[in-house]
């Protein structure tokens, strides 16, 4: 259910709804607008009883949401959301104008690696960097990341660096641990139906990138992000990473049409991971390129000083000339759709 506010409704008067939408036992999610506010209402099964509400001061009109998902739907917000994320360089936005880009290694493994990654990165014009201190492994006897010393790097890059960055939580005490340490929280593609790890980053301060599960369907990715966003974090951006197919190519297809797909539907912007997406390092820049042509908010792409040696993932990781390629031509093709590059 959706309470439309009038053009000319008073902060006072959206406080009202939003409380006798609580005194009713429901959750009330106040949604500001250019033109008018809106208040989605979740926590109801049935139909809300419209009649206390639709006759309060400032409301003009209550309507259904008919898809399972609401807060990220279209329906409720009609704008795209613009993510910000603050850095030392400055605010980086998701879902604006400008194309966002994120880089660094798939793990964190030493101070040496990470500065060297960062500042190759920083010097191609990146301001968020990633790289994962916890890593979700198939093998139990891979490297499963460093840790707390992992985000405790990450930190020394903020400060040394001036990146924003951006780490995977793979369990509910990570996720308490990447909270303090990151300035985006990322939840991967493994854990997208984890959903008590969906309810923890819903009530987390920081943005969640969170990546599409490897077989999920558009309706199941936007359901995870409902999760998310229920327990009231709005800040959320999709992450199209591949999923599973037949094709021996690539580790993964990557699902580039799934980025119109969420468009249509919801307000939250969405980025392109074309490393995971591939598993190819020859295959990541003409993808980052396609991802920016249809019209992706963003891109994640692993970059390694030294791939050959990368304790996860080194042959879907770019080494830093690659990367600078890589952004001057996404650039050249953000500027064609009249975007920049953030
Ligand atoms: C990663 O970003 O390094 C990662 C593990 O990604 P995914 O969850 O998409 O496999
Ligand atoms: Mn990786």
């Amino acid at each position: 259910m959706l309470v439309v506010m009038q053009s000319h409704a008073t902060d006072e008067q959206v406080r009202a709804v939003c409380e006798r939408i609580e005194e009713l036992g429901y959750k009330a999610h106040p949604i500001p607008g250019s033109v008018r506010s809106a208040i989605g209402i979740t926590g109801n099964t049935g139909i809300v009883d419209l009649g206390t509400l639709e006759s309060m001061a400032g409301v003009a009109e209550c309507i259904p949401v008919s898809k399972p998902y609401k807060l990220v739907s279209r329906e409720i917000k009609p704008e795209n959301s613009v993510i910000h994320v603050p850095t030392p360089l400055g605010d980086v936005t998701f879902g604006g104008q400008a194309v966002a880009i994120v880089a660094g290694p798939c793990a964190v493994e030493s101070e040496k690696q990470a500065f060297a990654v960062a500042e190759a990165v920083k010097t191609s014009g990146a301001r968020l960097f990633r790289g994962g201190a916890y890593k979700p492994r198939t093998s139990p006897y891979s490297f499963q990341g460093l840790g707390e010393p992992g985000l405790k790097i990450l930190a020394a890059v903020r400060d040394r660096f001036g990146l924003g960055i951006v780490t995977e939580a793979i369990d509910n005490e990570s996720l308490d641990l990447v909270e303090r340490y990151a300035d985006v929280i990322q939840i991967g593609a493994r854990n997208m139906q984890n959903f008590s790890l969906l309810k923890r980053a819903g009530r987390a301060k920081k943005p969640v990138l969170l990546k599409r599960g490897m077989s999920a369907t558009l309706d199941e990715f936007l359901m995870a992000a409902e999760y998310i966003m229920a327990e009231g974090n709005y800040h959320v951006i999709l992450c199209e990473r591949g999923v599973r197919t037949f094709s021996d190519h690539t580790r993964n297809t990557l699902d580039l049409s799934m980025i119109p797909a969420v468009q249509r539907r919801s307000h939250l912007p969405i980025v392109v991971d074309p490393s995971h997406g591939t598993g190819r390092r020859n295959k990541v820049l003409p993808l980052s390129r396609a991802a920016v042509a249809v019209g992706a908010d963003g891109i994640l792409v692993e970059v390694h000083n030294d791939p050959e040696r990368a304790l996860s993932d080194g042959m879907q990781s770019i080494v830093p000339e690659e990367f600078a390629q890589l952004m001057a031509e996404v650039r050249q093709i953000a500027g064609v759709l009249n975007r920049s590059l953030n």
